[in-house]
């Protein structure tokens, strides 16, 4: 059975100091997935993990990794920035359509630069530092298919080269004076599956097998990036990190060793790494019986947008009344003028009075950070619940000067 990782008695506590709505997060959490991981991959001497801080772009969950080992996977200026005032060194930047003021901040942090496109080499080398150690995004096309859940479409995906693409492109850059190369890939998302760390480790050994044969290049590490699921649903199982690095180090072995090769294993997780470990919590603010039975909550698609983007499961609690059982039917709905805006619909809930607080699960990683201001509706507060059980704010709630920021009244005075 889900359950939050924030009990009721907690979250009494918790109220005395912050209202709801809030995101809240789960050191303990954090750090022990986190250690697993680290600990499943040590066989590989070079292993790191460079978070997708596009996931929780928070400072504070940014040092909480940092401080056992991990970096920084940036997307923008504005990660590359955040990492810089969190002292953040370690960064991989894989970013797409990038404009050359991110590739200059970049170079200039020291971060790998994961390039996304062949025609980016022309971009940029006569107008930044290009760095000895660089990333290639390869693209390898077609439909992938991975049991019978996982199905996704590289050949639609705006991302990365394609293999004659990367060969032509480190011939280029090694003329810019690169050294070190990587490979990187990313082909499905949200992977609820041991096989598919595997299967894209498999693709990129034996990828870099094929370009070691037709262009001199030092390749020193590969980036699986991210793409390792967690279970949304209450009947989904969950990844077994050890299982999954077994499988890389077998095609490692295989390809890679047997080979007399030695690559640093990288990964880019964002979604694994957090989302089970962050909550957010809403309180039932109106019932209303029409054709459906609704509860209105105090927060929106604002604070969480998965399920009116990808129509996505969070999975919702009831605080305080976790032991009863679940024999009403509602949508749990936000106040944006949007009928998409449901955290759940035909939920099976205990029955809610106004003013329970509900705890919408999973919603750690692309939670927070995926919100926007349609309605005029304003981002909540995030919360660390810490090791020790005290509970520190990590980001005040928006407020309407914030909102009103980029606009300019004054004429109208
Ligand atoms: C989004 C993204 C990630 C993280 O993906 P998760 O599904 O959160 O693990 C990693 N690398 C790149 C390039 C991404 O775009």
């Amino acid at each position: 059975m889900k359950k939050s990782f924030l009990t009721y008695e907690k979250l009494l506590e918790i109220e005395k100091e912050y209202e709801t709505p809030f995101h809240i997060y789960d050191e303990k959490g954090i750090i022990d997935n986190a250690k697993e991981l680290l600990e499943a991959f040590s066989w590989n001497k070079g292993f790191y993990e460079f978070f997708a801080v596009k996931a929780t772009p928070n400072p504070h969950i940014l040092k909480i990794l940092d401080g056992l080992g991990i970096g920084a996977d940036c997307s923008s200026y504005a990660e590359l920035k955040m990492c810089e005032k969190a002292g953040i060194k370690n960064i991989m930047f894989s970013s797409n359509e990038t404009e050359l003021e991110e590739y200059k901040y970049a170079s200039k942090l020291g971060a790998i630069i994961n390039l996304d496109d062949i025609t980016h080499i022309d971009y940029i080398k006569d107008e930044i530092k290009i760095p000895e150690k660089m990333c290639l995004r390869y693209n390898p096309g077609g439909v992938f298919k991975l049991g019978n859940d996982i199905m996704d479409n590289p050949k639609d995906a705006k991302y990365g080269m394609t293999k004659d693409q990367i060969i032509e492109a480190i011939i280029k850059l090694k003329e810019l004076g690169v050294k070190e190369f990587g490979i990187h890939s990313f082909i499905a998302s949200n992977t609820v599956t041991n096989e598919y760390y595997p299967y894209i480790a498999r693709m990129i050994f034996e990828l870099i097998l094929e370009v070691k044969e037709k262009v001199d290049v030092n390749f020193t590490f590969v980036n699986l990036s991210g793409g390792i699921g967690v279970p949304y649903k209450p009947e989904q199982e969950k990844n077994d990190i050890k299982k999954i690095s077994e499988g890389v180090k077998k095609a490692y072995d295989e390809l890679i060793k047997n080979n007399g090769l030695e690559l640093a294993i990288y990964t880019e997780l964002g979604r694994y790494m957090l989302a089970p470990y962050g909550n957010l919590i809403v309180k039932a603010i109106h019932e209303k019986h029409i054709y459906k039975e609704y509860i209105g909550v105090n927060s929106c698609a604002t604070d969480l947008m998965r399920p009116a983007m990808y129509g996505a499961y969070h999975h919702i609690v009831v605080l305080g009344k976790e032991n009863m059982p679940c024999d009403h039917t509602y949508d749990i709905v936000g106040s944006l003028c949007e009928n998409n805006d449901k955290f759940a619909i035909d939920r099976k809930l205990p029955k809610i009075e106004i003013g329970d607080r509900l705890a919408i699960l999973d919603a750690g990683a692309h939670g927070q950070a995926m919100g926007y201001n349609y309605n005029g509706k304003l981002k909540c507060k995030e919360l660390l619940l810490k090791q020790d059980g005290s509970v520190k704010l990590i980001r005040r709630a928006e407020t309407l000067d914030d909102y009103f920021a980029t606009l300019d009244f004054s004429e109208f005075k």
